[in-house]
Parts: structure tokens; sequence; C-alpha cells
């Protein structure tokens, strides 16, 4: 079945073309026939990159007013005569479409069928996801304008792999009304990639659901880390927004909620403004006055010794150690540890400084296949002897969505 995956943000577009089956998602064999992104959707300067095996890497730039205008960019794309793409040529070549959604409140645990009750939901659901779904439903509604009804479309929701989480780990410490009235609670985010770390490491270990015991880290530029045991995940770093938690790229994580008002005072701030601060100023960027990425920070300290990226880089390890400690005890042992996303699969001196000092708690990390296991290496990277294993295992949630997009239009359980 060819999928078309999509993720749609405020001004972006990105997705990918996956074919898939069940045969190939049990010999993890799904195709990715082509991937892209267009930038600066509502310009008349939008960025289209396009790269596909086989093709020449596609790039232009021109007027993409709307969502729906950048799909018909990548229709166009497919129908070029230099465009060569497996079974693929028009738009019916597309079995189904699914659509990264962020938000699914409560209300969905698992991915759905779009239909117009989803529809109407995930507009319900604005107010709690303010940031996300109206991007999210841009794309829903230009996919069925340029798709048709006759296109089944799928809705994957980031927060769906959480809702397992118990009472006592989901509701926030303050007045039960807040949450009777208006669901304020922890909902979590990353869960299509947490759920693939777990998916994965079953298939690597021979182990059953029941017995996925693991710690997922998920450390992009966005950051969580979560507790799955028997395959569920009982505890996640991040909340009501994805705010709380690590400290990541430029998001503070957690922190006093006072200090918001005593920075509004003092720089005299409104709270949008205090609250993009902790967003998009803070974190690793924040502390280092460099950069949110890890890789200016190594420079910086390995060419200037500079002291502030020095810092950044011991917080952003320490916070996470001190969640590898609360998640062991929150699931009473793993058996596993695992690395994902931008940073967790690539810096492997991060992963050496979250998991030093761990010995006693039998998280032994091997120096050598550590250093190893980088740009898109998976495997195991403890020394024999530990008594919890260390994976990095790259994640590939564009995977996920077509999966359970194959699986959902073809009535196929997805809960394995
Ligand atoms: P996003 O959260 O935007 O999906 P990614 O998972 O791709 O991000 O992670 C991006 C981050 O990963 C970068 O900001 C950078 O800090 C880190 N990163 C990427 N490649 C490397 C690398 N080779 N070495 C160290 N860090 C890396």
């Amino acid at each position: 079945m060819n999928i078309l995956v999509l993720n749609c943000g405020s001004s972006s577009l990105k997705f990918q073309i996956i074919e898939t089956d069940s045969e190939k998602i049990k010999t993890n064999s799904d195709q990715e026939l082509a991937k892209g992104v267009i930038e600066k959707v509502g310009t008349n300067e939008a960025i289209i990159s396009i790269k596909a095996p086989g093709n020449e890497n596609y790039k232009a730039v021109m007027p993409v007013l709307d969502h729906k205008i950048a799909l018909n960019r990548i229709i166009d794309w497919i129908k070029l005569p230099t465009t060569h793409i497996n079974g693929i040529k028009r738009l019916q070549d597309f079995h189904a479409i699914g659509h990264r959604t962020v938000h699914g409140t409560e209300h969905f645990n698992s991915s759905v069928k779009i239909t117009k009750e989803v529809i109407k939901e995930l507009e319900a659901n604005i107010e709690i996801a303010p940031l996300h779904n109206p991007a999210n439903l841009k794309g829903i509604e230009a996919a069925i304008e340029v798709f048709g009804e006759d296109i089944p479309q799928v809705a994957i929701f980031d927060t769906a792999f959480h809702l397992t989480l118990p009472k006592h780990a989901f509701m926030y410490a303050i007045p039960l009304k807040y949450y009777n009235d208006y669901k304020i609670r922890r909902y979590g985010f990353h869960g299509t990639s947490h759920r693939y770390i777990a998916i994965r490491y079953r298939q690597l270990t021979n182990k059953t659901i029941e017995d996925t015991n693991i710690i997922s880290l998920h450390l992009g530029n966005g950051a969580s880390t979560t507790a799955i045991k028997n395959g569920k995940s009982i505890d996640t770093t991040m909340g009501f927004t994805p705010l709380e938690g690590l400290m990541m790229g430029t998001r503070s994580g957690d922190l006093d909620p006072t200090v918001i008002e005593f920075i509004m005072k003092k720089e005299n701030l409104n709270i949008s403004e205090a609250i993009t601060i902790l967003n998009k100023k803070s974190g690793v960027l924040g502390i280092s006055d460099i950069s949110n990425d890890m890789r200016d920070l190594f420079k910086a300290v390995n060419e200037n010794n500079d002291e502030k990226a020095k810092l950044a880089l011991e917080m952003y390890t320490y916070r996470n150690k001190k969640y590898i400690g609360a998640y062991l005890a929150a699931m009473n042992g793993a058996d596993a540890i695992c690395f994902t996303a931008g940073v967790g699969e690539n810096a492997a001196n991060i992963r050496r400084d979250i998991c030093s000092g761990l010995e006693s708690l039998g998280i032994e990390i091997d120096d050598e296949l550590n250093n190893q296991m980088v740009g898109g290496k998976e495997g195991i990277i403890s020394k024999p002897t530990s008594k919890i294993k260390i994976f990095v295992i790259p994640t590939n949630e564009e995977l996920m969505l077509a999966r359970d997009t194959y699986c959902i239009v073809s009535g196929i359980d997805i809960t394995e």
C-alpha cells in the first residue's frame, strides 16, 4: 500500500511516501519512496526540497500560499517526466494518507480513521492544543480537498501512547476541579517515537509486550523520557504541553512556576512573552548563549573551553540522570535504557555522561561500543556485565505513521 505521510506545521509541510503492508511490517522492510519538506508555506517564496532514491534531489522556490497548494506541488512533482517512483504517477496511486496529529486529548487513545466526527473533536481540542492542532487540521482539510473522500485518511496522535499513564502519574497536585472542569493533566508527547522504540526493542530482543520494561530517552531538539512497563507508557516527562520535564534545545523543562511571575515583573513582560522565553529562548540555548544545537556546544567547549557551554551540557546530562533514577523507582527496575533522536542517536559523549555514575543502579556503558554507535547505527552499547542494557535505536516516526495508517485502513489491530 502506498501511504502518504504528512506532518503539517503552521508554515511548513513535511511528507514521506512509504510503501508498506503486513509482510513488510513483520520483516521491517517497509520502503521509503520519497521524502520532502515545503518551508515558508503562506509566502511567494516557499522552498520545496524533495529526495527520492534513484531520483535527482529536487529543490525549488515558488509561491505556495496554503497547505492545499503545498499538496498540489507534491503531486506536480510526482507527475514530472523526470520523477520515477515505483507505482506512483498520479494522485490516485496513493492508497491512504496518515497525518501526524499532535494532540488527541483524552479522547483518542490510538490512531483513528478521519471522519467528520473526528474533525469536530479535533476542532474542540484546539483550546487545549492551540500551538499544534490548528496546523494539523489545516493539513487534514487540505488533503480531503485535494485527494477527495475516496482516499482514506488516518490521524496518529503524539499523545495517544501516554493515555495508559495511571491517574497518580498524570494528575497535577493543583485543585482537583481544574482537572474535572478543564482536563488539565499530564498528556505527554513524542508518543509515536516512544512507541516505535518499544516495538523495535521487542524486535531486537525477542521480548513480548508484557516483557517490555524500558526507559526510552527521546533526545532531539525537543526531548522527553518515558517509562515503559509491560509495554505501556506509565510515566513521561512532558506534561500539559511539551514544555515540562527535561532541559531541551530551547525549552526550560521543569521550573518553579513562580519564576514566571518574577521575570514578568522584573522585565515588564506579559504572560505570553514570558512563556515564549521558556519555550524558545531557554534550555541549552538559554544557558550557553551559543546555540540549541549540541554540535555548536561541543565546538565551543573543545575550541574555547567555553564555561557556559560546559554548564549547559552538565545541566542537560544531570536532568537526564535524575529522570532515569526516578523512572527506575517508578517501574521497580527496568531491563534497558534506549537512546534515540538527534542527540540520543549521535552524541556519544552525552550518552556517556548521562550513564556515568549510574553503575550502582546496574548501568554500565561500554565506551568503545558507545563511540561506534553514531550516525543512524542501531545496537547495544552496554558492557556484558551491565544489569540494565543500554541501546541506541534510531527512531522512525514517519514509519509508525505509515504503519498505523495501513493497519487502520486494513482493519488490523495496531496494539502490537
Ligand atoms: P527534532 O526534535 O527537531 O526532530 P532531532 O531529533 O533531529 O530534532 O534532533 C536535532 C538535534 O540533534 C540538534 O539540535 C543537535 O543538538 C542534535 N544532533 C544532531 N546531529 C548531531 C550530531 N552528529 N552530534 C551531536 N548532536 C547532534
